[in-house]
């Protein structure tokens, strides 16, 4: 018995196949469709990391790419019948705190929440019905991005808007929840009961945010209303005046869709570099453009840090994960000499040689690289939420 687990993006999807007769599910296989709008191509990994398919597949739109799934798995990996169905759902909006079965009201609900998420949240539902339709009795499950940061202080949460806004939903909402659960959820295995102090979490992946945790419990983070805000991401530009906005609008009559357009994929580091938003190819660049976007990914990343540390009051520790976090020793090691006068003393070859524990014995911070597993966190979520309508 299995518990599939699905990560849709815009272009690809990612899966992961666990085991689900255990509460900690051990992964059977992994494996991702990747430029699903051009070239499809599929590549499968079994519990060792030894490949299992590495082909390109002829897949028109999501229902064939999840039956060509389906019956890779049934052939691949028989003997492992798929029990029920894990999804990671950006949005879940003020109304869901935790991972919900997908019923038909549900499902209703999140597609109500479609246009405060509208480039990501239908693709998401896309897949859902797709596999309700063809097996209408498998038990399915939404695991959401916004979750994890549903209890931070209303300071936090609130905008400085006229207050029916916030009520109408116009509120920060958080995302990357479900990389921040997993990490909350091994800290005390690297940090032993420093776990429970001031730490920050920073996801820095294609999309990129960070996580004030006190008691692993996110208390604030960088993200808002849309993943746009907070730190310069791959295409996205994070902190943005909203003057700018209304200019564009008004002076340079750019229309709502092609603002959305430009915000979620021209800017970030891909703007800035006028090349690339991949931060390995500007890394391995040396155009004076591609060392100002790095330059500013460091700076901003920075000051996120020390504003998310004035928000704990104080900081224990600096985690880095996602694949900028996890994989670049160069922007690891510069954005912790940016925090040098925070009390962050970097151990250099720790750092190079992508050690867990990353800072020197005596530094007031210490800093982890621990990396993340949202795929392993939502299939634990499958298991709990499968073992409650247990009676
Ligand atoms: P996503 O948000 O799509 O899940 P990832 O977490 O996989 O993204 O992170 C992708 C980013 O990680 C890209 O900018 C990529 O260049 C960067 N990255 C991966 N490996 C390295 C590396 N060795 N050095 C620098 N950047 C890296």
């Amino acid at each position: 018995m299995s518990i599939l687990v699905l990560n849709d993006g815009s272009s690809s999807l990612k899966f992961g196949l666990y085991d689900s007769t255990r509460e900690h599910p051990h992964r059977l296989a992994r494996g991702s469709f990747t430029d699903l709008d051009d070239e499809p191509a599929f590549r499968a990994f079994d519990d060792q990391n030894h490949p299992l398919n590495n082909e390109h597949v002829n897949v028109a739109n999501q229902e064939q790419t999840i039956t060509w799934l389906l019956e890779w798995l049934a052939k691949t990996l028989p003997g492992n019948s798929i029990q029920a169905v894990g999804h990671r759902v950006v949005h879940g909006g003020a109304l869901f705190s935790s991972p919900v079965h997908l019923t038909a009201t549900v499902l209703k609900q999140l597609y109500a929440f479609i246009p405060l998420a509208p480039l990501h949240l239908p693709h998401n539902l896309e897949v859902i019905r797709t596999l309700q339709s063809k097996q209408p009795n498998l038990p399915q499950v939404a695991c959401f991005d916004t979750a994890f940061h549903h209890n931070m202080p209303f300071i936090e949460q609130m905008y400085a808007l006229p207050r029916h806004w916030f009520d109408k939903g116009i509120r920060r909402y958080g995302f990357h929840g479900l990389s921040y659960e997993y990490i909350a959820s091994v800290l005390p295995d690297h940090l032993g009961s420093m776990a429970e102090g001031k730490v920050i979490v920073a996801h820095l992946g294609h999309g990129a945010s960070l996580c004030a945790m006190h008691q692993r419990r996110s208390v604030a983070t960088t993200m808002g209303f849309t993943p746009l805000d907070g730190i310069p991401m791959a295409t996205r530009p994070g902190n943005l005046d909203p003057g700018i906005i209304t200019y564009l609008m008004r002076e340079e009559k750019i229309a709502v869709n092609d603002l959305d357009h430009m915000l979620n994929h021209e800017c970030g580091l891909a703007g800035l570099s006028n090349s690339s938003g991949d931060m390995r190819e500007l890394l391995a660049d040396s155009k004076p453009e591609s060392t100002e976007a790095i330059d500013y990914f460091v700076h901003h990343t920075h000051r996120a840090i020390a504003s998310l540390a004035g928000a704990l009051g104080g900081l224990d520790a600096l985690v880095f994960t996602a694949g900028i976090g996890e994989n670049s020793s160069t922007i690891r090691e510069s954005i912790c000499k940016a925090t040098n006068w925070m009390g962050v003393e970097i151990d250099i070859d720790a750092n190079k040689q992508h050690q867990t524990l990353i800072s020197q014995p005596d530094s007031r911070i210490s800093v982890w690289v621990i990396p993340t597993n949202e795929e392993q966190i939502i299939a634990q979520h499958v298991h709990s939420v499968l073992r409650s309508k247990i009676p």
